[in-house]
């Protein structure tokens, strides 16, 4: 096993991967920004290393730090955590050529999935269903580029291959407007990602997000333990995730599910990850693939029962995958509530002092989260500052227990979106379940609608 690993992250989940460490009986590490002195998993590490100022650029992005920190404390290996450095295929092969162990994929297989375009390509040649497209970058020739649009059919999506977190993208609905909309989407994206490659597919219209998560040990075993449902989203966030997804049967589940570890065998994948799906009318579409842990992984550890951080760990130990496809069996229904520092009406971060809090509890009850009475949520980050996840025998007992738990949580001091998760969760439309990635925002218009009405 792992003798001691630094956690590269903060907040909720550098907590949830001390726990995993330290359940195993691993050392832990954390490295922190000089604003994070404060956070949870810092007073509960073995050993801690401040490693640069609040901006994450120059702590949390900081390679040389990080690195320097594995090796003034004698760590074996570096938990990366989601954001930050994780998808970050250079500093997997810093960490490795530094002689530590990084706790995710091989730098090559990151680097890969970090361009859409070459992933898009590697899924569709190891048998993933991808949304109609392009299959490459587009060039400058206008009337190719139309003839390609033509073959698709409108509308079309422009998107940066090397583009992420819902930026870098345009959806285009008549030929007049294409080749202004690619010449803008390439300007844009050379600026935003230093990449000016782009790429069209299809624009599906009501699609949900349902995405595979698999774990794999690079030694010939790959697993999948089923699907989420992300569709509840604003502005490409995801506010409310479930397991399993409304109304995918067990075949449908079983038939993705192969097409995904077979990929993962093709592609030599190593750790967790996350195929992610576009689904329209009872047809999944690969859009991209995430090569580490995700937010939302804790509804799928309900549903399964398995620990994905510890898998993670004995992974990156060498150990082979010990869970056999059949050991994995779907329990119940999960459902993660993200609980954010921000305004529930304007959405505007919300960072401060925490004056009171109470967790909620009680059978199949889950809060992960770093926070505590007195702590103060920096204005630096992520506005997130937990997750809430409740497990019962069926979705209906679920969205009960959410709503219950919703209702005990107490975070005095700053404004959080309780409100808008108690709306979400008593809202018919999500009760109902299944609905698309535009539902969310539309009930919000619709209801910021009605509100300056009565006003
Ligand atoms: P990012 O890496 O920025 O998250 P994705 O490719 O995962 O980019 O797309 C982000 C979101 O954009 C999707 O969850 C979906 O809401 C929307 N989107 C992307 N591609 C399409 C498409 N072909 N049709 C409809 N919506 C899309």
């Amino acid at each position: 096993m792992l003798d001691k690993v630094v956690i590269a992250n903060r907040g909720e989940i550098a907590l949830r991967i001390l726990r995993a460490c330290h359940a195993l009986g691993i050392r832990t590490v954390a490295v922190h920004s000089t604003v994070d002195r404060n956070l949870k998993h810092v007073a509960m590490a073995d050993e801690s290393v401040c490693i640069g100022p609040a901006p994450s650029s120059e702590s949390y992005l900081n390679m040389a730090s990080i690195i320097a920190a594995a090796e003034v404390t004698d760590a074996q290996a570096i938990h990366p955590g989601y954001g930050f450095l994780s998808e970050n295929a250079d500093f997997a092969e810093r960490v490795e050529q530094s002689g530590f162990i990084f706790i995710g994929p091989r730098a090559e297989t990151i680097r890969l999935m970090g361009d859409k375009v070459e992933a898009i390509r590697a899924m569709k040649e190891a048998g993933v269903p991808c949304v109609p497209g392009s299959g490459g970058p587009l060039g400058d020739d206008n009337a190719a580029n139309i003839k390609i649009a033509r073959e698709i059919g409108y509308p079309i999506i422009v998107k940066a291959a090397g583009g992420g977190g819902g930026r870098g993208m345009r959806v285009v609905h008549t030929e007049a407007h294409l080749n202004a909309a690619i010449q803008t989407t390439k300007s844009e994206a050379k600026a935003a990602f230093g990449n000016d490659m782009v790429y069209m597919e299809k624009f599906l219209e009501n699609p949900r997000h349902v995405e595979i998560q698999v774990l794999a040990d690079g030694q010939g075993s790959a697993i999948h333990l089923g699907e989420r449902d992300c569709s509840m989203q604003r502005r490409h966030q995801k506010v409310v995730e479930e397991a399993p997804a409304p109304g995918i049967t067990p075949e449908q589940r079983a038939e993705i599910g192969k097409v995904c570890v077979e990929a993962c065998i093709r592609i030599g994948y190593r750790g967790a990850g996350t195929f992610e799906f576009l689904y329209e009318n009872g047809r999944f579409y690969f859009i991209e693939m995430n090569t580490r842990i995700q937010v939302e992984h804790p509804v799928t550890e309900l549903v399964t029962g398995i620990d994905l951080v510890r898998e993670q760990l004995m992974i990156a130990a060498g150990r082979k995958l010990s869970i056999k496809q059949s050991d994995i069996v779907l329990e119940g229904h999960a459902i993660e509530c993200r609980i954010n520092a921000e305004d529930p009406e304007t959405f505007m971060p919300c960072p401060g002092l925490i004056q009171h809090f109470h967790a909620p509890g009680g059978p199949g009850v889950r809060v992960d989260s770093h926070i505590y009475e007195g702590y103060r949520v920096p204005p630096n980050y992520d506005s997130m500052i937990g997750k809430l996840i409740v497990h019962g025998p069926d979705r209906d007992t679920a969205i009960a227990r959410m709503r219950v738990a919703l209702s005990e949580m107490v975070v005095d001091g700053i404004k959080t979106n309780i409100p808008l998760q108690q709306r979400i969760l008593s809202d018919a439309g999500f009760q109902q379940g299944g609905m698309n990635i535009h539902y969310l925002e539309k009930r919000l218009k619709e209801q910021k609608e009605k509100t300056i009405s009565i006003v």
